[in-house]
C-alpha cells in the first residue's frame, strides 16, 4: 500500500520539533557558544515556541499543506533572530511551494518537498558543502533520499536519510567555517560541530519519530 502523509502528520511533526527543540536547547546553545555568539538553541526555542503558539490557527486558516507550511515558516522567520531565523523559515515556506492545493502526500512527494525545502536553503545562505554549516548535514541528506528505491521500506530509507545527516553534522567538527559567524574564528572553530548543522537533523528526526507512529 502506498503511503500517504496527511496535514496531521505534518502537525505533529511541528510540535514534536517545538519539544525537541525544548530539549535540546541548552546543547544547541552550548554549541554555538563554541563557535558563535551562543544563542542557536535560544532562537530555535523563541521560534518553536512561536509556532507552537500559532499552529492551531495557521492550521485553522490555511486551505491546504502548500499555506499551512508557508505560514509555519514566515511564524518562524518573523520570530527567530540570528541567521537560522530566515534559513529555516524559508525551509518551511518552501517546502509547501509544490504541493498547492493539497492535504496530504505520498512519500515521494515529502522527499520533493523536502528537497525544495533545502534548495532554498542553499539559493538564500549561498553555502555549499564543506563551509561547516546546516548545508553539510541537508545536502548530503537529500542527496541519499533522493537517491532511493522506495517500495515499502520508508521507514528505514528515512532513518538512514537521518544517519547520513548525523554523518554531515559530525564532518562539520574539523572544519574551518566559510559561512556565517564561525569565520570569524578562522582555525579556531575546528574541533567544533556546527550548531546549525546539529539542529538541522534533529528537526528532520522529529519527522521521522512521528514516521515511525505513522507506519507502524
Ligand atoms: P547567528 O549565527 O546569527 O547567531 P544562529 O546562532 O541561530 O544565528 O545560527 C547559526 C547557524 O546558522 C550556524 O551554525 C550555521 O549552521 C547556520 N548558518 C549561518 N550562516 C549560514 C549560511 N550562509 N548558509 C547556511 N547556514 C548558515
Ligand atoms: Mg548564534
Amino acid at each position: 500500500m502506498e503511503v500517504t502523509l496527511d496535514r496531521a502528520f505534518f502537525k505533529r511533526s511541528i510540535e514534536n520539533m517545538a519539544r525537541l527543540i525544548e530539549k535540546e536547547r541548552d546543547h544547541l546553545t552550548h554549541l554555538d557558544s563554541e563557535i558563535g555568539d551562543g544563542d542557536h538553541g535560544v532562537n530555535m526555542s523563541i521560534g518553536f515556541r512561536e509556532v507552537t503558539k500559532q499552529l492551531e490557527t495557521i492550521d485553522e486558516a490555511t486551505e491546504d499543506l502548500s499555506a499551512f507550511l508557508k505560514k509555519v515558516g514566515m511564524s518562524l522567520l518573523g520570530k527567530v533572530g540570528g541567521a537560522s531565523g530566515p534559513l529555516y523559515g524559508s525551509l518551511f515556506m518552501k517546502m509547501g511551494d509544490n504541493v498547492k492545493g493539497k492535504n496530504e502526500v505520498t512519500f515521494e512527494e515529502f522527499i520533493g518537498m523536502i528537497e525544495s525545502g533545502v534548495s532554498s536553503v542553499e539559493a538564500r545562505g549561498k553555502a555549499v558543502v564543506g563551509e561547516k554549516t546546516m548545508i553539510d548535514a541537508l545536502r548530503p541528506g537529500i542527496d541519499f533520499l533522493k537517491s532511493q528505491t522506495i517500495d515499502n521500506n520508508e521507514l528505514e530509507v528515512f532513518g538512514d536519510f537521518i544517519e547520513v545527516m548525523q554523518e554531515g553534522s559530525e564532518s562539520t567538527i574539523p572544519l574551518v567555517a566559510k559561512k556565517g559567524r564561525a569565520m570569524r574564528l578562522g582555525e579556531r572553530a575546528i574541533g567544533h560541530k556546527d550548531p546549525g548543522s546539529e539542529s538541522s537533523w534533529m528537526l528532520m528526526n522529529a519527522f521521522y519519530e512521528e514516521l515511525k507512529k505513522e507506519l507502524n
